[in-house]
């Protein structure tokens, strides 16, 4: 089993995300080729690839969602310079009265800059702060990308801007290897730069919003998880039409529907973290999309045991087992866990 120039890429860039080395570049390479082996099935839905990416038209929703991202960072801005006072609530207003704010279009014809600037309570300084955050609000090129990369897997809590707790030396950090090794988990994300201009193995790295798919075991539906770190419509739309083509294309009728009908539980003894039953409620995105079914039970995860000595059952905070983390310990420096 030699180790080939990715999966040590891959090895070096997840030793850095960790601050620590816990396993060796060979360990690694037998995770990677477990998680090929396991994700056979779904590898051969997407075209034989571990990434497939597809660039997002820019749909109507998504300048709707850029447009409420853009005006929320005008908010928090504005507070930040100005304080909470009147010229906040006027800004507010103006902001709600105008067909698009970061294309800088008031109701009333008029450019939306022209009219702060006019405003006593606001002014040039509004202004100035306006065509400042503008210059970081250019719509972005997105492209969606279905992976099942077994990298993309292990830093599946890491993104641009966020993390979650499958981040490396989070507190389910294993979840993101359980999860690579089952036969039904994918994973969706969103990424503003062309895959193709970027390094591999910072792509998984740049993502905007992640989300985690469930096959059914007949492959015939799928259960998606909540987006995060918050939900993008735009991106949900194209998301929801882009796997229906591409899974669900010569068969029986398609349905998308949040049903509790159709659930999904974590393999027991799995370190994953429940996304869909664990999450808060408000939180809980449970979606199906697949062939017409009634009831299923989809399952996800593995229970994962040590990826080093392959003994023991791997905590769910670290992919080794309480032994080897004992041993760990025992030559570190214990400086290097901060
Ligand atoms: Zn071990």
């Amino acid at each position: 089993m030699s180790q080939t120039k990715e999966t040590i890429g891959q090895y070096q860039e997840i030793n850095s995300l960790q601050g620590v080395s816990l396993f060796s570049a060979t360990d690694y390479k037998i995770y990677y080729d477990k998680s090929q082996k396991a994700k056979k099935r779904i590898k051969e839905l997407i075209g034989g690839q571990n990434r497939l990416y597809f660039k997002v038209d820019s749909t109507e929703a998504n300048k709707i969602q850029l447009d409420r991202e853009f005006k929320s960072a005008l908010r928090a801005e504005y507070k930040n310079r100005f304080g909470f006072d009147s010229g906040f609530f006027q800004l507010a207003r103006m902001m709600q009265n105008s067909k698009s704010v970061v294309g800088n279009r008031h109701n009333s014809g008029k450019k939306l800059t022209k009219v702060i600037n006019s405003d006593p309570l606001l002014g040039p300084d509004v202004v100035l702060m306006y065509s400042q955050i503008k210059n970081e609000f250019t719509t972005p090129e997105s492209y969606l990308i279905i992976s099942i990369d077994p990298y993309d897997f292990v830093t599946m809590g890491v993104g641009q801007g966020w993390a979650t707790c499958y981040k490396p030396l989070g507190e389910h950090y294993s979840g993101s290897f359980s999860v690579g090794l089952d036969n039904y988990t994918f994973l969706t994300y969103i990424v503003t730069k062309n895959p193709d201009t970027q390094e591999y193995i910072k792509v998984p790295l740049k993502k905007i919003y992640r989300r985690l798919g469930v096959f059914s075991k007949e492959y015939d539906g799928v259960v998606l998880s909540t987006q995060y770190p918050y939900k993008n419509n735009g991106f949900e739309e194209f998301t929801l039409n882009t796997l229906e083509g591409l899974f669900f294309n010569d068969g029986p009728e398609v349905e998308r529907k949040h049903s509790s009908d159709i659930k999904v539980y974590k393999t027991r003894m799995s370190q994953i973290y429940n996304d869909f039953t664990l999450a808060p409620s408000n939180k809980k995105e449970n979606l199906y999309l697949g062939y017409k079914k009634e009831k299923e039970i989809l399952s996800y995860g593995t229970a994962m045991n040590c990826i080093s000595c392959h003994k023991g059952l791997a905590s769910s905070y670290l992919p080794i087992c309480t032994q080897c983390e004992d041993d760990l310990l025992e030559d570190a420096d214990w400086g290097m866990f901060k």
